[in-house]
């Protein structure tokens, strides 16, 4: 059994929900969070048979990728579908939480599991977001430094890619006076201080601002801190849209296209036309990924892998990028798997189930 809050705070500590985009509705969308979860379904898509099946199995929850709120409802009609799964789950009490493009945002997310399937090397996000972090800067007091340090590192500051614990400090004279009404920690009233401080410096996660400076706080000796949050340009590989990473060996293009349409399941693959010969900088998005298509021919990408591509879509030139559609469902199929893994990891005894229903609308008459 697991509150269906700390389920929620640690999907978002791997997707966090300020990572999603604008047009999104990731989150909680129905539940108590305060409420007892004993087993829950993992679907790529809500519908009818599934919230069914949900109920038949007794799962007080439903984690999907798509959410199936997306549009403001305006009223809960009975005849609109989306309304009438609302009405179900809250009858039956079962929550819904939709993780969707803050779980495409991350590379470990959805196209990092793409690329895992394709066996791609190398990995980074195709167009990284920016103002994902800040600069964060303290002064401390000289022997109190480690512990505020430390503070920061277990909020989740300090990691810069696969480097976690990362820190800047130099040592410096800091002052103040205390004034009449304040309670310093040390110095006396009306007089001013002089006092051997360090500035640490910190990358920080935006989202994570709050709880870090909660932390800061905590851990520090002073009864006001000072601080300075500094907005950064930087971009990270691991955060932002698409992926593209590198085949361990290039392959013939038609025997790669071969591997996805096995590997993916897909009835068909559509693309444009096979000039490519061989395919080794490869470039992914699960899901809908047209407005990619620039950001993998200017990072040289031998080949897109994406969905929900239109006719015009396909007159990129040939020579210069395979660009194929290996269909919606069966690019993002293994989010599912991805989910249920990292909640059965961190919650080893907590039942988490993959649907046994095929959600895919589309169906391919061959
Ligand atoms: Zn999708």
């Amino acid at each position: 059994m697991q509150k269906l809050k700390d389920i929620i705070n640690f999907l978002e500590t791997v997707a966090p929900l300020s990572l999603q985009e604008g047009y999104d509705n990731s989150g909680l969308l129905y539940g108590d969070p305060e409420s007892n979860i004993e087993k829950t379904i993992v679907s790529l898509d809500l519908t009818d048979a599934v919230l069914e099946e949900a109920i038949n199995i007794k799962a007080q929850l439903i984690i999907v990728h798509h959410p199936p709120v997306f549009k403001p409802i305006k009223r809960l009609s009975h005849y609109d579908q989306v309304s009438r799964m609302v009405i179900k789950a809250i009858q039956e009490h079962i929550a819904i939480y939709a993780i969707h493009t803050n779980l495409d945002n991350v590379i470990w997310g959805v196209n990092g599991e793409i690329a895992n399937r394709l066996g791609l090397k190398d990995l980074m996000v195709l167009s990284p977001l920016s103002n994902t972090h800040q600069k964060l800067i303290v002064y401390v007091p000289a022997l109190h430094t480690e512990k505020v340090r430390n503070a920061v590192f277990a909020a989740g500051g300090g990691a810069i890619g696969n480097y976690s614990d990362c820190s800047f400090s130099s040592k410096g004279i800091g002052t103040f006076k205390a004034n009449e009404g304040s309670n310093p920690w040390t110095g006396k009233i009306g007089e001013r201080n002089e006092e051997a401080e360090e500035k640490l410096e910190f990358l920080i996660p935006v989202h994570l601002q709050a709880s870090i400076l909660q932390e800061v706080q905590n851990s520090h000796p002073y009864e006001t801190v000072a601080y300075d949050i500094v907005a950064l340009n930087n971009q990270f590989h691991e955060i932002g849209g698409g992926a593209i990473g590198r085949l361990n060996t290039p392959m013939p293009t038609e025997l790669f296209l071969k591997e996805v349409k096995s590997i993916f399941g897909s009835a068909v693959i559509r693309h444009n036309g096979i000039e490519k010969r061989e395919i080794s900088k490869v470039a992914i998005c699960g899901g809908a990924g047209k407005s990619l298509i620039n950001n993998a021919l200017s990072k040289g990408a031998d080949a897109f892998l994406t969905a929900d591509l239109s006719y015009h879509d396909f007159f990129v030139p040939p020579f210069k990028m395979l660009l194929a559609d290996f269909g919606h469902f069966e690019s993002e199929q293994f989010t599912s798997e991805l989910i249920i893994s990292l909640v059965k990891e961190k919650f080893p005894n907590f039942a988490v189930l993959k649907t046994a229903i095929q959600t895919n609308p589309v169906h391919y008459f061959l």
